[in-house]
């Protein structure tokens, strides 16, 4: 302590320590945590009262000092991956962790992750196994291709799928699918690093058969189509069809390979949603190798999917990029149990989390909004008028860009306009942030719009109950 100090008005470390509250803190941070967090409060209140502040606070006692302590080694311990609510509107949000697992796919990671498992054992012949061997038969099942294999996301799928396949050589795309996903993947980045030369034909707009014809020689390793899954190119357009380009690479005694980002293993129609290829049609078409993701459409985790020709998938599989970017037990075992939903298509929508979003019909969205805007509206009185409003969710993850799915959503508009709308709308939005579920939503038209689609019944009383918390937040 600064010996220029007058008699310090803090109490001592042991003083805060021998109060009555100071032991379910210890039971829960433990002591030496507390006393940590004690001397740090003590050292702040020092400095402030060091530099000079006139007037020190009255109540720097120990109760306060050890509230403050208390609420600090809180703060430090919520975990700084948690779950949000998504009111964003989009239902596939790569910010927010993309497709949702349903309880029998997360029992099924808990169990393999506290128990030894079969990972890469055969039970059978109580030998060595191959991890891949999981899921492979229900992907082989669904999508009908001869064989499959997993690594850890599309980008890896691509990328493996081009160093395997297209080493030192070129690979033909179109210019109108030089796709970039967000968060860096970019078609002509990932083939560089892939160590292929990128042979682009065509034109943005329009690329034709004999533009492949031109293209194609004994330095092509492959003809490869990208889904342009996030954005769409429309007017004066033309693309050769899938089975064409097949029958052309085939003709040259290369493969085609599709990346088809999101792949859908249904039709999306069966269930009024507008329509997205699925691997088993593209394979129809006379793809050799499809990629997708896991956690888009699909519904699962994080990984990638290739799917096709076994002669493809083996070398795919041997080589040694192909263990860098291998999946773990936690991926399997989830992939595995919402493959497994798929063989039910009746329940598919009630039960596969992305889907019952994605279907989930507008009214009942609406009803949802209307029940929830009284709670909403008196946690916000004198700060916000709280509407219902019709508004329009997406699919997200650069699944179907340009369609819609009607919605209802919540809009917060700031009471008193005169004192800044924009200040007022920030300090709204972070308000919801900092709920201990903190929830996200969307600014657009000087208002802040919460869209219900992804509040299921059964999380409304959780939204509900830390309303009380946004309402002091704000009051503050
Ligand atoms: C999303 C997407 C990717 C990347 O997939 P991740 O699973 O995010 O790695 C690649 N290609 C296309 C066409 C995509 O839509």
């Amino acid at each position: 302590m600064c010996p220029a100090t007058p008699a310090s008005p803090l109490p001592a470390v042991h003083r805060v320590l021998a109060l009555p509250e100071a032991g379910p803190l210890t039971e829960r941070f433990g002591r030496t945590a507390l006393t940590e967090s004690v001397r740090a409060i003590l050292a702040q209140a020092r400095r402030q009262l060091a530099d000079g502040a006139e007037h020190p606070r009255q109540d720097v006692d120990a109760a306060w000092v050890l509230a403050r302590a208390g609420k600090a080694l809180e703060a430090a311990a919520r975990p700084s991956l948690r779950p949000v609510f998504n009111l964003t509107g989009t239902v596939l949000h790569t910010n927010l962790g993309r497709a949702l697992l349903p309880a029998e796919a997360v029992e099924a990671v808990a169990a393999v992750l506290a128990h030894p498992s079969n990972l890469e054992y055969d039970l059978e012949r109580g030998r060595r196994g191959d991890r891949d061997d999981h899921v492979e038969g229900l992907l082989r099942e669904i999508t009908g291709a001869e064989a499959a294999t997993v690594v850890n996301n599309n980008a890896a799928a691509v990328f493996l799928c081009l160093n395997t396949l297209g080493l030192r050589r070129e690979v033909v795309v179109s210019r109108g699918e030089l796709v970039e996903i967000g968060g860096s993947f970019r078609i002509p980045d990932i083939m560089a690093r892939a160590g292929c030369r990128l042979r682009e034909v065509g034109t943005t707009n329009r690329t034709h058969r004999r533009d492949f014809e031109e293209a194609l020689g004994p330095r092509t390793a492959l003809v490869m189509k990208a889904h342009t899954s996030n954005y769409e190119v429309q007017g004066f357009t033309s693309s050769v069809p899938e089975p064409e380009l097949a029958a052309l690479a085939h003709g040259h005694g290369i493969p085609f390979v599709v990346d088809l980002g999101s792949g859908s293993l249904v039709h999306l129609e069966d269930w009024g949603l507008p329509a997205e290829p699925t691997p088993g049609d593209t394979l129809a078409h006379g793809a050799d190798l499809v990629t997708f993701s896991g956690d888009k459409l699909l519904g699962g985790p994080q990984a990638g999917l290739v799917v096709g020709r076994r002669d493809l998938v083996a070398r795919v599989k041997k080589n040694p990029l192909k263990r860098v970017l291998r999946v773990g037990k936690e991926t399997l075992a989830a992939l595995e149990a919402i493959l497994r939903l798929y063989r039910d298509p009746d329940r598919l929508a009630e039960r596969l989390p992305t889907l019952r979003l994605l279907t989930r019909p507008e009214a009942d969205v609406r009803r949802a909004a209307e029940r929830l805007r009284p709670a909403l509206a008196r946690a916000l009185e004198g700060i916000a008028v709280v509407e219902v409003a019709p508004c329009s969710s997406q699919v997200g993850s650069g699944s179907l860009p340009v369609d819609r799915l009607p919605s209802a959503c919540l809009t917060l508009s700031p009471a008193h306009r005169r004192q800044g709308e924009g200040t007022a709308l920030k300090r709204m939005e972070q308000a919801l942030r900092a709920l201990p579920v903190p929830v996200v939503g969307r600014v657009a038209d000087g208002a802040l719009r919460l869209d219900l689609r992804c509040l299921e019944p059964a999380d409304e009383p959780a939204f509900i109950g830390q309303l009380g918390q946004l309402a002091r937040a704000l009051a503050g």
